[in-house]
């Protein structure tokens, strides 16, 4: 007699199988190479584009950094590296991402850049394809609807330095299927990962909580309540916090702060989240923290050296 299978569980075992083998990553920044360098360790193939090869290359080349770092801490093994390495690929073409199983868009955080990104990239997908965003506070359900895909698009929010911080925030946009939920929760959780499930609202949980933390730093800072030396050592020592506001900010890049504080103060329509306008001014100046080499500190000589 033939075996009868309910719909329902047909249903559950197609959402248990969708697997994901090969990664792309766009954009090969801090974020797109730390999400390289954690799914190349846990087995998966990753291809990573950018605007240009070399910047590609200084990405690959960055994390090859990282990975060389973990075997000195004897974090992970130097057979765990070079099959790593191995899993890493430039694709120079969008058109390299044809086959991926999951493809992360970890652009700069810019919605008309990432919408550019999609219309690029969708008519390359294969139709099963999931698109992931690592916006840090961009309505996934917005982003989804200019896509060809809104069921099959959704947030994984990885938090800085991805190799070291255990979250990432999943966002299911209104129109995300379980399929791609699960598929997104089981690459988390291959990962070695914790994940929270947060609704899409804008800057989701972490950053709705810490940006205007940072702001308020900022504000501070422009008030002339504290230098920036006396606000970080007081969020450090009075508050526990690992690392100073201020140096919080330029490790984030002060323009990604300012996006956020924009989405918040846009989104939420609050003056609360108004951006400061010493924040503003750093970024008009291009100092974007540590990333261009001065932010709050200068990171140029040997020491971080504050900027006032
Ligand atoms: P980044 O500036 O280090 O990197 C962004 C990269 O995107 C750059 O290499 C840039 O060349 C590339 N890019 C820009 N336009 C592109 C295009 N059209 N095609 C391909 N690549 C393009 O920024 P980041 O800190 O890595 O942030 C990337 C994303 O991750 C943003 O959405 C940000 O909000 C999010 N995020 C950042 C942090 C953080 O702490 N920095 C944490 C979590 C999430």
């Amino acid at each position: 007699m033939e075996k009868f299978t309910p719909a329902f569980l047909l249903e559950a075992e197609n959402i248990m199988t969708k697997e994901i083998k090969k990664i792309g990553i766009v954009g090969a920044g801090q974020m797109g190479g730390g999400i390289a360098h954690v799914s190349a360790l846990a087995g998966y193939d990753v291809y990573i584009n950018d605007l240009t090869p070399d910047v590609i290359n200084a990405g690959i080349a960055s994390v090859e950094g990282n990975l060389a770092r973990q075997v000195s801490s004897e974090k992970i093994s130097s057979e765990d590296r070079d099959a790593a390495l191995a899993k890493l690929h430039a694709a120079n073409d969008m058109q390299d991402l044809a086959d991926c199983d999951l493809v992360i868009e970890a652009a700069s955080e810019n919605e008309a850049i990432k919408r550019q990104i999609y219309n690029s990239v969708c008519p390359v997908l294969k139709p099963g394809a999931i698109l992931a965003t690592n916006t840090s506070s961009i309505s996934i359900t917005r982003m989804a609807s200019s896509t060809d895909r809104a069921e099959q698009f959704i947030g994984i929010h990885f938090m800085n330095p991805v190799p070291v911080m255990k979250l990432v925030e999943i966002v299911r946009g209104i129109a995300t299927d379980d399929e791609t939920f699960e598929a997104a929760r089981n690459y988390v959780d291959r990962l070695g990962k914790i994940y929270a499930v947060s609704e899409d609202f804008p800057g989701f949980m972490v950053n709705r909580i810490l940006i205007p933390m940072i702001n308020e730093a900022i504000y501070t800072l422009y008030e002339g309540v504290g230098s920036v030396e006396s606000i970080d050592t007081s969020l450090r020592l009075g508050a526990n916090h690992p690392m100073g506001p201020l140096q919080l900010a330029d490790f984030i890049g002060l323009d990604t702060c300012l996006s956020i504080m924009q989405v918040l103060h846009d989104g939420l329509s609050d003056t609360k989240y108004r951006p400061c306008p010493l924040l503003v001014k750093y970024v008009e100046a291009g100092w974007l923290g540590k990333k261009s080499g001065r932010g709050f500190y200068d990171y140029r000589g040997e020491e971080p050296v504050p900027t006032r």
